[in-house]
Protein backbone atom coordinates (compact mmCIF):
# COMPACT_ATOMS: atom_id res chain seq x y z
CA UNK A 1 0.00 0.00 0.00
CA UNK A 2 2.73 2.37 1.07
CA UNK A 3 4.52 1.48 -2.09
CA UNK A 4 1.88 2.38 -4.11
CA UNK A 5 1.19 5.35 -2.55
CA UNK A 6 4.70 6.43 -3.04
CA UNK A 7 5.04 5.54 -6.74
CA UNK A 8 1.83 7.57 -6.98
CA UNK A 9 3.44 10.73 -5.64
CA UNK A 10 6.20 9.98 -7.88
CA UNK A 11 4.25 9.54 -11.12
CA UNK A 12 1.90 12.34 -10.26
CA UNK A 13 4.86 14.94 -10.06
CA UNK A 14 5.66 17.35 -12.52
CA UNK A 15 8.96 15.75 -13.43
CA UNK A 16 6.46 12.36 -14.36
CA UNK A 17 3.71 14.92 -16.08
CA UNK A 18 6.17 16.59 -18.21
CA UNK A 19 8.52 13.58 -19.41
CA UNK A 20 4.55 11.65 -20.48
CA UNK A 21 3.47 14.57 -21.91
CA UNK A 22 6.46 14.51 -24.32
CA UNK A 23 6.30 11.10 -24.85
CA UNK A 24 2.98 10.82 -25.76
CA UNK A 25 2.64 13.87 -27.81
CA UNK A 26 5.49 12.30 -29.94
CA UNK A 27 4.62 8.66 -30.21
CA UNK A 28 1.27 10.04 -31.17
CA UNK A 29 2.97 12.20 -33.64
CA UNK A 30 5.21 9.55 -34.72
CA UNK A 31 2.20 6.68 -35.20
CA UNK A 32 0.23 10.02 -37.01
CA UNK A 33 3.40 9.74 -39.37
CA UNK A 34 3.87 6.24 -39.69
CA UNK A 35 -0.07 5.59 -41.25
CA UNK A 36 0.53 8.44 -43.61
CA UNK A 37 4.10 7.76 -44.86
CA UNK A 38 3.12 3.78 -45.57
CA UNK A 39 -0.26 4.08 -47.03
CA UNK A 40 1.60 7.17 -49.43
CA UNK A 41 4.67 4.79 -49.84
CA UNK A 42 2.50 1.98 -50.80
CA UNK A 43 0.04 3.86 -53.38
CA UNK A 44 2.90 5.16 -54.87
CA UNK A 45 4.91 2.06 -55.68
CA UNK A 46 1.67 0.09 -56.73
CA UNK A 47 0.95 3.12 -58.67
CA UNK A 48 4.31 2.76 -60.77
CA UNK A 49 3.78 -0.58 -61.56
CA UNK A 50 0.01 -0.43 -62.73
CA UNK A 51 1.43 2.21 -65.02
CA UNK A 52 4.26 -0.20 -66.50
CA UNK A 53 2.26 -3.04 -67.00
CA UNK A 54 -0.61 -0.56 -68.51
CA UNK A 55 2.01 0.34 -71.02
CA UNK A 56 3.71 -3.10 -71.58
CA UNK A 57 -0.16 -4.52 -72.17
CA UNK A 58 -0.58 -1.94 -74.48
CA UNK A 59 2.86 -2.92 -76.22
CA UNK A 60 1.63 -6.67 -76.38
CA UNK A 61 -2.03 -5.29 -77.44
CA UNK A 62 -0.28 -3.61 -80.14
CA UNK A 63 1.76 -6.13 -81.45
CA UNK A 64 -0.94 -8.86 -81.16
CA UNK A 65 -2.98 -6.76 -83.01
CA UNK A 66 -1.47 -6.11 -86.15
CA UNK A 67 0.24 -9.56 -86.11
CA UNK A 68 0.30 -12.30 -89.11
CA UNK A 69 2.05 -15.18 -87.01
CA UNK A 70 0.96 -18.28 -86.08
CA UNK A 71 -0.10 -19.22 -82.28
CA UNK A 72 3.21 -20.66 -81.61
CA UNK A 73 5.13 -17.87 -82.58
CA UNK A 74 2.60 -15.86 -80.28
CA UNK A 75 3.09 -18.18 -77.09
CA UNK A 76 7.31 -17.75 -77.54
CA UNK A 77 6.78 -13.59 -78.09
CA UNK A 78 4.27 -13.49 -74.60
CA UNK A 79 7.11 -15.74 -72.90
CA UNK A 80 9.32 -13.33 -73.79
CA UNK A 81 7.37 -10.66 -72.59
CA UNK A 82 6.22 -12.88 -69.59
CA UNK A 83 9.87 -13.56 -68.39
CA UNK A 84 10.37 -9.64 -68.93
CA UNK A 85 7.72 -8.12 -67.03
CA UNK A 86 8.06 -10.99 -64.42
CA UNK A 87 4.33 -11.29 -64.80
CA UNK A 88 2.03 -14.13 -66.23
CA UNK A 89 0.34 -12.71 -69.80
CA UNK A 90 -2.74 -14.13 -71.65
CA UNK A 91 -4.32 -13.36 -74.66
CA UNK A 92 -8.48 -13.70 -74.70
CA UNK A 93 -10.51 -13.48 -77.76
CA UNK A 94 -13.98 -11.67 -77.17
CA UNK A 95 -15.98 -14.78 -75.78
CA UNK A 96 -13.44 -14.99 -72.98
CA UNK A 97 -11.61 -17.69 -74.13
CA UNK A 98 -7.64 -18.16 -73.53
CA UNK A 99 -5.94 -18.29 -77.07
CA UNK A 100 -2.26 -17.76 -75.40
CA UNK A 101 -1.72 -18.38 -72.11
CA UNK A 102 2.63 -17.73 -70.99
CA UNK A 103 2.25 -20.41 -68.46
CA UNK A 104 0.76 -23.02 -70.40
CA UNK A 105 -2.00 -23.90 -68.31
CA UNK A 106 -5.10 -22.07 -68.98
CA UNK A 107 -4.96 -22.17 -73.10
CA UNK A 108 -8.32 -23.13 -74.26
CA UNK A 109 -10.14 -21.80 -71.14
CA UNK A 110 -12.90 -19.39 -70.64
CA UNK A 111 -11.77 -16.49 -67.52
CA UNK A 112 -14.44 -14.02 -66.46
CA UNK A 113 -13.07 -11.81 -64.69
CA UNK A 114 -14.58 -8.48 -64.26
CA UNK A 115 -11.35 -6.79 -65.52
CA UNK A 116 -11.53 -8.87 -69.27
CA UNK A 117 -15.29 -8.25 -69.51
CA UNK A 118 -14.61 -4.53 -69.16
CA UNK A 119 -11.41 -4.45 -71.61
CA UNK A 120 -13.44 -6.34 -73.87
CA UNK A 121 -16.08 -3.31 -73.71
CA UNK A 122 -12.59 -1.49 -75.17
CA UNK A 123 -11.64 0.36 -71.26
CA UNK A 124 -7.76 -0.65 -69.89
CA UNK A 125 -8.04 -1.94 -66.09
CA UNK A 126 -5.08 -2.09 -63.21
CA UNK A 127 -7.20 -3.35 -60.11
CA UNK A 128 -5.30 -4.87 -56.82
CA UNK A 129 -6.48 -8.65 -55.69
CA UNK A 130 -6.03 -10.29 -52.77
CA UNK A 131 -5.43 -14.03 -54.10
CA UNK A 132 -6.01 -17.13 -51.48
CA UNK A 133 -2.02 -18.60 -51.85
CA UNK A 134 -0.51 -16.23 -53.85
CA UNK A 135 -1.17 -12.96 -51.77
CA UNK A 136 -1.77 -9.16 -53.46
CA UNK A 137 -1.88 -9.55 -57.28
CA UNK A 138 -2.31 -7.02 -59.92
CA UNK A 139 -4.80 -7.59 -62.41
CA UNK A 140 -3.95 -5.67 -65.68
CA UNK A 141 -6.35 -6.32 -69.18
CA UNK A 142 -6.00 -4.21 -72.29
CA UNK A 143 -8.16 -3.81 -75.11
CA UNK A 144 -6.73 -5.98 -78.77
CA UNK A 145 -8.48 -3.11 -80.93
CA UNK A 146 -7.84 -3.09 -84.87
CA UNK A 147 -9.74 -0.37 -86.86
CA UNK A 148 -11.82 1.01 -83.85
CA UNK A 149 -12.66 -2.87 -83.28
CA UNK A 150 -12.07 -4.68 -80.03
CA UNK A 151 -11.02 -8.06 -80.92
CA UNK A 152 -9.65 -9.52 -77.84
CA UNK A 153 -7.76 -8.32 -74.39
CA UNK A 154 -4.48 -8.76 -73.00
CA UNK A 155 -4.49 -9.99 -69.52
CA UNK A 156 -1.54 -9.57 -67.15
CA UNK A 157 -1.39 -10.84 -63.81
CA UNK A 158 1.66 -9.65 -61.35
CA UNK A 159 2.56 -10.63 -57.87
CA UNK A 160 2.81 -7.46 -55.86
CA UNK A 161 4.31 -9.47 -53.06
CA UNK A 162 7.48 -7.75 -53.79
CA UNK A 163 6.33 -4.27 -53.46
CA UNK A 164 4.50 -4.57 -50.15
CA UNK A 165 7.82 -6.55 -49.58
CA UNK A 166 9.67 -3.16 -50.07
CA UNK A 167 7.17 -1.19 -47.77
CA UNK A 168 7.41 -3.22 -45.17
CA UNK A 169 11.08 -2.87 -45.57
CA UNK A 170 10.92 0.82 -45.47
CA UNK A 171 8.58 0.63 -42.30
CA UNK A 172 10.79 -1.49 -40.42
CA UNK A 173 13.47 1.37 -40.71
CA UNK A 174 11.22 3.69 -39.86
CA UNK A 175 10.17 1.69 -36.43
CA UNK A 176 13.93 1.75 -35.81
CA UNK A 177 13.87 5.20 -36.11
CA UNK A 178 11.07 6.53 -34.59
CA UNK A 179 12.01 4.06 -31.47
CA UNK A 180 15.37 5.99 -31.27
CA UNK A 181 13.73 9.27 -31.73
CA UNK A 182 11.01 8.33 -28.46
CA UNK A 183 14.30 7.23 -26.38
CA UNK A 184 16.13 10.81 -27.10
CA UNK A 185 12.86 12.75 -26.56
CA UNK A 186 12.17 10.68 -23.17
CA UNK A 187 15.66 11.31 -22.13
CA UNK A 188 15.84 15.30 -23.37
CA UNK A 189 12.36 15.77 -21.68
CA UNK A 190 13.80 13.77 -18.55
CA UNK A 191 16.79 16.20 -18.14
CA UNK A 192 14.24 19.31 -18.75
CA UNK A 193 11.80 18.39 -16.33
CA UNK A 194 14.52 17.96 -13.85
CA UNK A 195 15.60 21.71 -14.82
CA UNK A 196 11.71 22.90 -14.25
CA UNK A 197 10.83 20.23 -11.23
CA UNK A 198 14.17 20.58 -9.39
CA UNK A 199 14.14 24.30 -8.38
CA UNK A 200 10.19 24.29 -7.56
CA UNK A 201 11.60 21.25 -5.53
CA UNK A 202 13.72 23.53 -3.45
CA UNK A 203 11.56 25.96 -3.04
CA UNK A 204 9.20 23.72 -1.62
CA UNK A 205 11.13 22.68 0.49
CA UNK A 206 12.31 26.14 1.68
CA UNK A 207 8.19 26.98 2.33
CA UNK A 208 8.19 23.82 4.42
CA UNK A 209 11.09 24.68 6.68
CA UNK A 210 9.95 28.36 6.95
CA UNK A 211 6.65 26.90 7.90
CA UNK A 212 8.68 25.06 10.69
CA UNK A 213 9.98 28.49 12.10
CA UNK A 214 13.59 27.92 10.28
CA UNK A 215 12.85 31.42 8.62
CA UNK A 216 16.11 32.70 7.26
CA UNK A 217 15.80 30.25 4.08
CA UNK A 218 17.65 30.29 0.77
CA UNK A 219 17.42 29.09 -2.62
CA UNK A 220 20.60 28.25 -4.59
CA UNK A 221 18.67 28.85 -8.36
CA UNK A 222 21.08 29.04 -11.57
CA UNK A 223 19.54 30.72 -14.33
CA UNK A 224 17.79 33.98 -15.32
CA UNK A 225 13.98 32.55 -16.16
CA UNK A 226 11.01 33.22 -14.33
CA UNK A 227 11.98 30.36 -11.93
CA UNK A 228 15.30 32.27 -10.49
CA UNK A 229 13.18 35.82 -10.14
CA UNK A 230 10.71 33.20 -7.82
CA UNK A 231 13.61 32.05 -5.95
CA UNK A 232 15.16 35.94 -5.80
CA UNK A 233 11.56 36.80 -4.82
CA UNK A 234 11.65 34.46 -1.94
CA UNK A 235 15.08 34.81 -0.85
CA UNK A 236 14.42 38.59 -0.21
CA UNK A 237 11.10 37.48 1.28
CA UNK A 238 12.75 35.27 3.82
CA UNK A 239 15.36 37.65 4.79
CA UNK A 240 12.96 39.98 5.66
CA UNK A 241 10.64 37.91 7.29
CA UNK A 242 14.08 36.66 9.66
CA UNK A 243 14.78 40.25 10.24
CA UNK A 244 11.08 41.04 10.91
CA UNK A 245 11.22 38.19 13.29
CA UNK A 246 14.50 39.30 14.94
CA UNK A 247 13.37 42.64 15.88
CA UNK A 248 10.01 41.17 17.33
CA UNK A 249 11.63 39.01 19.23
CA UNK A 250 14.51 42.15 20.31
CA UNK A 251 12.08 44.28 20.99
CA UNK A 252 9.66 41.73 23.26
CA UNK A 253 12.31 41.04 25.09
CA UNK A 254 13.10 45.00 25.10
CA UNK A 255 9.75 45.94 26.09
CA UNK A 256 9.25 43.13 29.30
CA UNK A 257 13.14 44.30 30.35
CA UNK A 258 12.00 47.79 30.64
CA UNK A 259 8.74 47.07 32.39
CA UNK A 260 10.30 44.76 34.93
CA UNK A 261 12.96 46.88 36.39
CA UNK A 262 10.24 49.92 37.62
CA UNK A 263 8.18 46.76 38.45
CA UNK A 264 11.32 44.89 40.43
CA UNK A 265 12.16 48.55 42.07
CA UNK A 266 8.48 49.27 43.20
CA UNK A 267 8.41 45.30 45.16
CA UNK A 268 11.66 46.11 46.74
CA UNK A 269 10.55 49.56 47.74
CA UNK A 270 7.53 48.33 48.95
CA UNK A 271 8.58 45.06 50.99
CA UNK A 272 11.38 47.09 52.39
CA UNK A 273 8.40 49.16 54.20
CA UNK A 274 6.53 46.30 54.76
CA UNK A 275 9.15 44.04 56.33
CA UNK A 276 10.99 46.54 57.90
CA UNK A 277 9.64 47.83 61.96
CA UNK A 278 9.15 51.19 63.59
CA UNK A 279 10.10 52.86 59.75
CA UNK A 280 10.14 56.71 60.26
CA UNK A 281 6.94 58.69 58.77
CA UNK A 282 9.89 60.52 56.80
CA UNK A 283 11.60 57.48 55.15
CA UNK A 284 7.88 55.94 53.85
CA UNK A 285 7.36 59.67 52.05
CA UNK A 286 10.45 59.25 50.19
CA UNK A 287 9.78 55.43 49.37
CA UNK A 288 6.20 56.57 48.41
CA UNK A 289 7.58 59.11 46.42
CA UNK A 290 10.16 56.61 44.58
CA UNK A 291 7.39 54.36 43.58
CA UNK A 292 5.13 57.46 42.53
CA UNK A 293 7.93 58.12 39.82
CA UNK A 294 8.40 54.53 39.22
CA UNK A 295 4.95 54.46 38.38
CA UNK A 296 4.93 57.58 36.35
CA UNK A 297 8.19 55.84 34.53
CA UNK A 298 6.27 52.75 33.89
CA UNK A 299 2.90 54.86 32.50
CA UNK A 300 6.07 56.73 30.48
CA UNK A 301 7.18 53.53 28.48
CA UNK A 302 3.46 52.55 28.34
CA UNK A 303 2.48 55.83 26.53
CA UNK A 304 5.71 55.36 24.46
CA UNK A 305 5.13 52.07 23.39
CA UNK A 306 1.52 53.19 22.50
CA UNK A 307 2.75 55.47 20.35
CA UNK A 308 4.98 53.42 18.55
CA UNK A 309 2.10 50.34 18.08
CA UNK A 310 0.30 53.02 16.21
CA UNK A 311 2.80 54.03 14.70
CA UNK A 312 3.59 50.32 13.08
CA UNK A 313 0.22 49.89 12.67
CA UNK A 314 -0.36 52.36 10.27
CA UNK A 315 -3.22 54.14 12.40
CA UNK A 316 -1.36 57.80 12.80
CA UNK A 317 -3.50 59.17 10.50
CA UNK A 318 -2.14 62.83 10.93
CA UNK A 319 -4.43 65.14 11.20
CA UNK A 320 -3.16 67.93 9.43
CA UNK A 321 -3.78 72.02 10.11
CA UNK A 322 -1.74 75.08 8.82
CA UNK A 323 0.01 76.27 11.75
CA UNK A 324 2.77 78.52 12.43
CA UNK A 325 5.97 77.00 13.58
CA UNK A 326 7.31 79.72 15.09
CA UNK A 327 4.11 79.78 17.56
CA UNK A 328 4.35 76.12 18.25
CA UNK A 329 8.02 75.74 19.23
CA UNK A 330 7.31 78.85 21.62
CA UNK A 331 5.02 77.25 23.02
CA UNK A 332 6.74 73.97 23.22
CA UNK A 333 9.90 75.61 24.51
CA UNK A 334 7.68 77.27 26.82
CA UNK A 335 6.34 74.37 28.77
CA UNK A 336 9.99 72.71 28.89
CA UNK A 337 11.84 75.89 30.52
CA UNK A 338 11.20 75.34 34.46
CA UNK A 339 13.20 71.81 33.53
CA UNK A 340 15.82 74.05 32.18
CA UNK A 341 15.72 76.54 34.63
CA UNK A 342 15.71 73.50 37.35
CA UNK A 343 19.63 73.14 35.64
CA UNK A 344 20.06 76.36 34.86
CA UNK A 345 20.31 76.22 31.36
CA UNK A 346 19.78 78.34 29.06
CA UNK A 347 17.59 78.25 26.49
CA UNK A 348 17.22 80.67 23.39
CA UNK A 349 14.34 80.49 20.06
CA UNK A 350 15.82 82.07 16.78
CA UNK A 351 14.00 82.55 14.23
CA UNK A 352 14.26 85.10 10.66
CA UNK A 353 10.81 84.43 9.56
CA UNK A 354 7.55 83.28 10.20
CA UNK A 355 6.72 79.99 8.57
CA UNK A 356 3.48 78.45 8.02
CA UNK A 357 3.01 74.75 6.94
CA UNK A 358 0.32 72.01 7.18
CA UNK A 359 1.01 69.36 9.66
CA UNK A 360 -0.26 67.19 12.80
CA UNK A 361 0.03 69.47 15.47
CA UNK A 362 -0.02 66.90 18.37
CA UNK A 363 2.25 64.76 16.55
CA UNK A 364 4.91 67.50 15.38
CA UNK A 365 5.14 68.83 18.89
CA UNK A 366 5.39 65.39 20.41
CA UNK A 367 8.29 64.65 17.88
CA UNK A 368 9.80 67.97 18.73
CA UNK A 369 9.80 67.86 22.37
CA UNK A 370 11.33 64.47 22.30
CA UNK A 371 14.21 65.97 20.80
CA UNK A 372 14.49 69.63 22.95
CA UNK A 373 14.23 67.56 26.01
CA UNK A 374 16.79 65.46 25.19
CA UNK A 375 19.28 68.59 24.69
CA UNK A 376 18.35 69.60 28.06
CA UNK A 377 18.71 65.76 29.53
CA UNK A 378 21.87 65.72 28.48
CA UNK A 379 23.14 69.08 28.95
CA UNK A 380 24.89 69.67 32.04
CA UNK A 381 24.03 72.49 34.29
CA UNK A 382 24.97 75.75 33.24
CA UNK A 383 24.52 74.86 29.81
CA UNK A 384 22.98 77.00 26.57
CA UNK A 385 20.14 74.91 24.61
CA UNK A 386 19.23 76.70 21.19
CA UNK A 387 16.63 76.48 18.77
CA UNK A 388 16.53 78.04 15.69
CA UNK A 389 13.94 78.29 12.35
CA UNK A 390 14.50 78.70 9.09
CA UNK A 391 13.63 77.90 5.50
CA UNK A 392 16.19 75.80 3.67
CA UNK A 393 15.55 74.29 -0.08
CA UNK A 394 12.03 74.52 0.42
CA UNK A 395 11.90 72.96 3.37
CA UNK A 396 11.38 74.05 7.12
CA UNK A 397 13.94 73.37 8.94
CA UNK A 398 13.95 73.37 13.00
CA UNK A 399 17.92 73.16 14.65
CA UNK A 400 18.55 72.09 18.31
CA UNK A 401 21.90 73.02 19.28
CA UNK A 402 22.90 71.93 22.92
CA UNK A 403 26.77 72.05 24.42
CA UNK A 404 26.12 68.97 25.99
CA UNK A 405 27.48 65.64 26.85
CA UNK A 406 27.15 64.75 23.44
CA UNK A 407 26.83 61.09 20.76
CA UNK A 408 29.81 58.98 20.51
CA UNK A 409 30.23 57.95 16.64
CA UNK A 410 29.75 54.80 16.92
CA UNK A 411 26.48 55.35 18.69
CA UNK A 412 25.35 57.77 15.94
CA UNK A 413 23.69 55.24 13.70
CA UNK A 414 22.17 53.32 16.27
CA UNK A 415 20.19 56.22 18.79
CA UNK A 416 16.99 55.97 16.46
CA UNK A 417 16.29 52.18 17.56
CA UNK A 418 13.89 51.26 20.14
CA UNK A 419 15.55 51.05 23.48
CA UNK A 420 18.76 51.75 22.39
CA UNK A 421 20.65 54.63 24.82
CA UNK A 422 24.48 55.34 25.01
CA UNK A 423 24.12 55.50 28.51
CA UNK A 424 21.62 53.06 30.28
CA UNK A 425 22.52 54.56 33.32
CA UNK A 426 22.41 58.24 33.09
CA UNK A 427 18.95 57.75 30.95
CA UNK A 428 17.13 56.03 33.43
CA UNK A 429 18.50 58.40 36.03
CA UNK A 430 17.22 61.34 33.70
CA UNK A 431 14.13 59.47 32.86
CA UNK A 432 14.60 58.07 29.39
CA UNK A 433 12.72 54.79 27.64
CA UNK A 434 14.92 55.14 24.90
CA UNK A 435 12.12 55.06 22.37
CA UNK A 436 11.81 58.71 22.46
CA UNK A 437 14.08 59.33 19.19
CA UNK A 438 12.69 56.32 17.94
CA UNK A 439 8.99 58.00 17.96
CA UNK A 440 10.45 61.13 16.54
CA UNK A 441 12.12 59.98 13.40
CA UNK A 442 8.90 58.02 12.39
CA UNK A 443 6.74 60.89 13.15
CA UNK A 444 8.66 63.11 11.11
CA UNK A 445 9.13 60.23 8.19
CA UNK A 446 5.33 60.12 8.35
CA UNK A 447 5.08 64.10 7.38
CA UNK A 448 7.78 63.40 4.83
CA UNK A 449 10.90 65.07 6.50
CA UNK A 450 13.76 63.54 7.86
CA UNK A 451 15.84 64.47 10.87
CA UNK A 452 19.74 64.78 10.82
CA UNK A 453 22.22 64.63 13.28
CA UNK A 454 25.64 66.05 13.90
CA UNK A 455 27.73 65.49 17.38
CA UNK A 456 30.79 65.62 19.29
CA UNK A 457 31.47 63.93 22.34
CA UNK A 458 32.04 66.70 25.32
CA UNK A 459 31.30 69.54 22.76
CA UNK A 460 27.53 68.85 21.99
CA UNK A 461 25.30 67.89 19.50
CA UNK A 462 22.81 69.66 16.82
CA UNK A 463 19.72 68.02 15.55
CA UNK A 464 18.18 69.36 12.35
CA UNK A 465 14.64 68.41 11.32
CA UNK A 466 13.42 69.07 7.92
CA UNK A 467 9.84 69.60 7.38
CA UNK A 468 8.70 70.08 3.61
CA UNK A 469 6.58 73.37 3.00
CA UNK A 470 4.13 71.75 0.47
CA UNK A 471 1.64 72.22 2.42
CA UNK A 472 2.16 75.54 2.56
CA UNK A 473 -1.02 78.03 2.60
CA UNK A 474 0.68 81.34 2.26
CA UNK A 475 4.31 81.80 0.76
P1 LIG B 1 16.06 58.43 25.98
O1 LIG B 1 14.68 58.28 26.48
O2 LIG B 1 17.02 57.50 26.62
O3 LIG B 1 16.51 59.82 25.92
P2 LIG B 1 15.97 58.61 23.13
O4 LIG B 1 15.45 57.66 22.13
O5 LIG B 1 15.30 59.93 23.20
O6 LIG B 1 15.98 57.86 24.50
O7 LIG B 1 17.48 58.85 22.81
C1 LIG B 1 18.34 57.76 22.57
C2 LIG B 1 19.73 58.01 23.12
O8 LIG B 1 20.39 58.99 22.34
C3 LIG B 1 19.73 58.58 24.48
O9 LIG B 1 19.69 57.56 25.47
C4 LIG B 1 21.06 59.33 24.52
O10 LIG B 1 22.09 58.45 24.87
C5 LIG B 1 21.26 59.80 23.11
N1 LIG B 1 20.88 61.23 22.91
C6 LIG B 1 19.75 61.68 22.37
N2 LIG B 1 19.76 63.02 22.32
C7 LIG B 1 20.96 63.42 22.81
C8 LIG B 1 21.61 64.69 23.01
N3 LIG B 1 21.02 65.85 22.68
N4 LIG B 1 22.86 64.69 23.55
C9 LIG B 1 23.46 63.54 23.86
N5 LIG B 1 22.91 62.32 23.70
C10 LIG B 1 21.68 62.25 23.19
Amino acid sequence: MVIILGLRIKFVSIRWKLVSTYLLLIILTLLLIHTFISESIRINYVNEKKVHLLSQGNIIADRVANHNKNSNDMDALLKGYSKEIKSRIMIVNKKGIVLNDAYDVLKGMKINHWEIQESLKGKSIAREHQLKGYGKTLYVTVPIVLNNKVYGAIFISSSLEKVYGNVNKIMRNYLLLAILCIVITGFISFIFAHVIATPIEKLTEGIKKMHQGKLEQKVEIIGNDELTNLAQAFNTMSTKLFQVDQQRKEFVGNVSHELRTPLSAMKLLSESLIYEENVPIKTYREFLKDIASEVDRLDKIIQSLLALVDIDKGKLELNYEVTYVNYLLEKLIHSLKPIAVQKKISMNFVYSEKIQIGLDRVKIQQALTNIIHNAIKYTPEGGIVEVFLYSENGAAVVEIKDNGIGIPKESLPYIYERFYRVDKARSRSTGGTGLGLSISKQIIELHQGEVEVISEVGKGTTFYVRLPKNMNVYS
